[in-house]
């Protein structure tokens, strides 16, 4: 009991020390964990020679290079006619006047395309300069067969493009893709 009493003013202390670290304890255990979670990233690994063999393949369904390709074989360029950004949907034009042309001068037709986004003196705001035009050579028809691509290739192609007989001394035919 003297020993108690002796040492009483400890007690202060002591009962400091017990109230700050039960405080760290009781804060502890009401801090809840951020939770875990884990991200995935799907990973995408490009293999060249995988891509290279879809190229070569056979048989390969059309894709969009395909169709522009297509229309490369279908038709002759004159001398320094740039259509390498040519819009996709001016392939598949492109592809349908070629059928036309097909249907009016026969299947051995070769259509020569005359402008794409290439020549300095289009309109401004020209739809060749958006890489949404094509020209094809039309002057080489008998005026007769001229009008009769004309309307089919208006017909064909629908709304979303506009055929032009664009006549005078550079006469030749113009597709555009609308907006
Ligand atoms: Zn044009």
């Amino acid at each position: 009991m003297q020993f108690f009493v002796k040492h009483l003013y400890l007690i202060a202390p002591i009962l400091a020390i017990a109230a700050v670290v039960g405080g760290y304890f009781f804060l502890k255990s009401k801090i809840k964990p951020v939770p875990h979670v884990e991200i995935k990233h799907e990973e995408i690994v490009f293999d060249a020679e995988e891509y290279l063999r879809s190229l070569k393949a056979k048989n390969k369904p059309f894709n969009q290079q395909g169709v522009h390709l297509l229309l490369l074989k279908r038709t002759r360029q004159k001398e320094g006619v740039y259509l390498e950004s040519l819009l996709p949907a001016m392939d598949s034009a492109g592809i349908e006047v070629v059928h036309c042309f097909h249907k009016v001068m026969g299947d051995d037709y070769v259509p020569v395309i005359t402008s794409g986004n290439d020549y300095p003196y289009h309109a401004k705001n020209s739809k060749h300069y958006m890489n949404a035009a094509l020209d094809f050579r039309i002057v080489n028809l008998p005026m007769n067969k001229r009008r009769e691509l004309v309307e089919m290739a208006q017909l064909r192609l629908g709304y979303r493009f506009r055929v032009l007989w664009e006549k005078g001394e550079a006469e030749h035919l113009h597709v555009e893709l609308l907006e």
